[in-house]
């Protein structure tokens, strides 16, 4: 790891949930996108934690790697699926047949050893319409989760408080310089103004170098903005940071004139494997201010011989036409899969590279 190392911001982190970002090389990621968001368990799983992923992936060598905490497993087979089970201490659950004892020293350690820049402390997510004593519970335990972590993240680092202090990363308008690995805490409280600025409270009174939105962001399917502008408020605009999960392509630009500096979505992967293009506005079916749709694998697309988006300059639209792109994905080719969700990544990456000439 050679610090410093600089990310520009807004940056848009795309997930590399096995190991790889679905279907796509690595090296085949738009360079606007300046690295991958890692999933801490999946790796641990696959035993990919047992050296720096740089080592395994020299390509990532010039990148940011962001590692996930392994939090929102916790939600997704804990509360979502009521399977495993969580104290003050550790969440206890099954991955893939492997059973797992999650602690916030743990999540730290396997972070450490994937080498990751930018590291996230283990959080206690909840729905955002729980009531007031789960809330308060998620509140209390994501604190003291956070503050173990940073204890141990110190200790990895063998660096002290003071240390952490001096070196804690530059925040610009369209840079963020680390010079060193860093750690950012989880703020919950789900759709309560009043907890989500006590957990603000209570993180920012432990000290990281940035802090996230966590849990649930939706409210009916849509953004829920009034709970995270009271995130964002809680915090003075010197401060970075980073919407978990987030968003649609509205989403971003709204969030990151708000104050957000840092995101990372499935959309553009997940929704490409499903058929579901973005392109710019005017060229498909409209959806959102700063994008439109198209459902490729749609019948009126067959004899289709335009680029998937005439105004994109991806390696997709400029070699293939939407009537091929449809034709892999309708067979379920894995090329349909890769040039699909290339496309939507260029998409992402234009997205942000515009929001930073801003
Ligand atoms: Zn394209």
């Amino acid at each position: 790891m050679a610090y410093p190392k600089e990310l520009s911001l807004p940056a848009f982190f795309p997930d590399a949930t096995y190991g790889t970002v679905h279907s796509v090389p690595l090296h085949l990621l738009p360079n606007k996108l300046s690295g991958v968001l890692v999933t801490t368990l999946y790796l641990h799983i696959l035993g990919l934690d047992k050296q720096p992923i740089t080592s395994l992936i020299p390509w990532l060598r010039n990148k940011i790697v962001l590692s996930d905490s392994g939090g929102f497993q916790v939600f997704s087979l804990i509360h979502s699926k009521g399977q495993g089970q969580i104290d003050s201490d550790e969440a206890r659950f099954k991955m893939d047949n492997t059973e797992i004892v999650l602690t916030p020293e743990f999540s730290q350690q396997i972070q450490h050893s994937i080498g990751s820049d930018i590291r996230i402390t283990l959080d206690y997510p909840v729905w955002g319409d729980e009531n007031k004593a789960k809330l308060r519970e998620s509140v209390k335990i994501t604190a003291e989760w956070a503050a173990r972590a940073k204890m141990e993240f110190l200790k990895l680092l063998g660096i002290s408080q003071k240390e952490f202090n001096r070196t804690k990363p530059k925040l610009e308008k369209h840079k963020l310089t680390l010079y060193r690995p860093i750690l950012i805490a989880v703020v919950q409280g789900g759709n309560n103004k009043d907890l989500r600025r006590k957990s603000a409270q209570e993180l920012k009174k432990i000290g990281f170098d940035g802090y996230g939105f966590g849990g649930w962001p939706l409210k009916d399917g849509k953004l829920n903005l009034e709970i995270i502008k009271t995130f964002i408020d809680s915090f003075d605009t010197s401060t970075l940071l980073y919407g978990l999960g987030l968003g649609t392509p509205d989403d971003i630009v709204k969030l990151y004139k708000l104050g957000i500096h840092i995101f990372d979505c499935v959309l553009p992967t997940r929704n490409a494997r499903h058929g579901l293009l973005f392109v710019s506005p005017s060229q498909g079916e409209p959806r959102g201010k700063h994008y439109d749709v198209l459902h490729i694998k749609s019948q009126r697309y067959e004899s289709d011989l335009s680029p998937i988006d005439e105004t994109c300059n991806c390696p997709v639209c400029k070699h293939y036409t939407r009537a091929y792109v449809r034709l892999m994905l309708k067979n379920k080719n894995p090329v349909g899969y890769t040039l699909a969700s290339l496309h939507n990544l260029w998409f992402y990456a234009g997205l942000i590279e515009n929001l930073r000439q801003q």
